[in-house]
């Protein structure tokens, strides 16, 4: 069975039913749907690939009620996140401009390697003085279904392996829905969990949020596909197991449709996590969720080592002390192995000065992290100035040469007008 077109018409009273994940879900269980039910639909759509399997079409395996559903939830998450325009920028990168249900716009970013920038909210509360993403204030949040429906754009133009949360908005303002679509991405999503690039500006909640993942029980790996036999494993004397060939031979009536045992099948799953055990279980569903907390690997924006000047360039940061962010970021990454992925936008005579880099080499010295440092974007209406070449390859090479691995990132979509929230805001303009 082909997906949905997405050129069918918007209906936004519809579509707000799917915002969240626990509402889609929800519908997908009012419909008949079991967990195998719900998880092959959640891994087609998040993996933007069809329903059917090999030998098991989705008129063999969805029930009555779903089945005849299936075409209007696949007009809504289609509506979800449509194509407005893209620019291409050149190197693998290209700017995307997606007109959520609403008619509101966010951006996501194609990156080089099957990377992918996605949007979190739409504007966004911190209101950093070198980002239009902020300029508006916070407009409302997405939900988790648009987050992972962004991925599901993308993957519909080409191959997404990496996940970075660094579009508009602050994640933690909208932890949630972050967590709820890093947890399908994760899974169902068939992305690694050290692909999913969870950013801050710095905020207590996130660190905690992130911790209590590290101390919940864990699969014995970082990818879905090493999980199943931990997750899946079923009581012997579980009746509901049946055998694949079942599958095949299953009459297409609704009271007939099988159970969900099967589910946890490696055949049925293509090898990766089923996700859910035998099915009909509905306290085991959540006892799931909590096992399969998807661990992300962690972004900081950092922007200057100087606390005063961090709250002039951050002005609704939460107003956490800079030891401390790199202390918890720390021990985050030292619990997972990822490194830190600081982030620097480096802007001229504000935060690319000398006394600056070697306040990092101090703040940075023998961490488990990287810095990225991002020269300015500069755009109307955004009073600073880039940096040149040469003051940016000063500040990479000074703490390389401290031992601190430091990278020079070029905003995506320089070429286009489109550092981060520009385009929405053109948009905004013309519209
Ligand atoms: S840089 Fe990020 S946190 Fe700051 S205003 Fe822009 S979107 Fe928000």
């Amino acid at each position: 069975m082909k997906l949905a077109s997405a050129n069918e018409p918007i209906n936004p009273a519809r579509h707000r039913r799917a915002f969240s994940l626990p509402q889609l879900r929800q519908r997908l269980r009012d419909l008949g749907a079991k967990p195998c039910h719900e998880d092959r639909l959640l891994r087609g759509w998040s993996q933007a690939r069809s329903y059917d399997r090999a030998h098991s079409a989705v008129e063999d395996f969805f029930p009555l009620a779903l089945r005849n559903e299936l075409p209007a939830i696949e007009a809504d998450l289609n509506g979800l996140a449509r194509l407005h325009g893209e620019y291409p920028a050149g190197a693998g990168v290209a700017r995307l401009l997606v007109e959520l249900a609403d008619g509101q716009m966010v951006e996501s970013v194609l990156l080089p390697r099957g990377g992918l920038c996605v949007s979190t909210q739409v504007g966004c509360a911190v209101g950093c003085v070198f980002c239009m993403s902020g300029r508006d204030g916070l407009l409302r949040q997405l939900g988790g279904a648009e987050i992972v429906a962004q991925v599901v754009l993308a993957r519909k133009r080409r191959a997404v392996s990496k996940v970075v949360f660094m579009g508009m908005g602050e994640p933690a303002h909208n932890l949630d829905n972050v967590f709820e679509a890093i947890q399908l991405l994760g899974t169902q999503g068939n992305i690694g969990h050290k692909n999913l690039v969870l950013s801050t500006v710095g905020d207590l909640r996130v660190f905690e949020r992130l911790m209590n993942g590290i101390h919940s029980p864990q699969p014995s790996d970082e990818t879905t596909g090493e999980t199943t036999s931990h997750l899946t494993r079923l009581p012997k004397n579980d009746s509901q197991v049946i055998g694949y060939s079942h599958l095949t031979r299953l009459p297409k009536n609704d009271s007939q449709v099988m159970g969900c045992s099967h589910s946890a099948r490696p055949s049925e799953n293509d090898g990766q996590a089923a996700g859910h055990p035998a099915g009909g279980r509905g306290g085991e569903r959540e006892r799931q969720s909590s096992i399969t907390a998807v661990k992300p690997a962690l972004a900081v924006s950092l922007h200057t080592t100087d606390a005063a000047l961090r709250a002039r360039l951050l002005p609704h940061a939460p107003q956490i002390g800079i030891e401390e962010l790199v202390e918890r970021a720390e021990a985050y990454a030292r619990a997972t192995s990822y490194p830190i992925q600081y982030q620097w936008t480096l802007i001229e005579g504000v935060n690319d000065s000398g006394a600056e880099a070697e306040r990092l080499v101090q703040l940075l010295s023998g961490k488990y992290a990287v810095m990225n440092f991002i020269p300015f974007n500069e755009a109307d209406g955004l009073d600073y100035r880039r940096p040149s070449s040469e003051r940016t390859a000063f500040m990479a090479h000074f703490l390389h040469r401290h031992g601190i691995l430091a990278k020079i990132r070029d905003s995506a979509g320089q070429e286009v007008e489109g550092a981060c929230g520009q385009l929405r805001a053109r948009a905004a303009q013309a519209g």
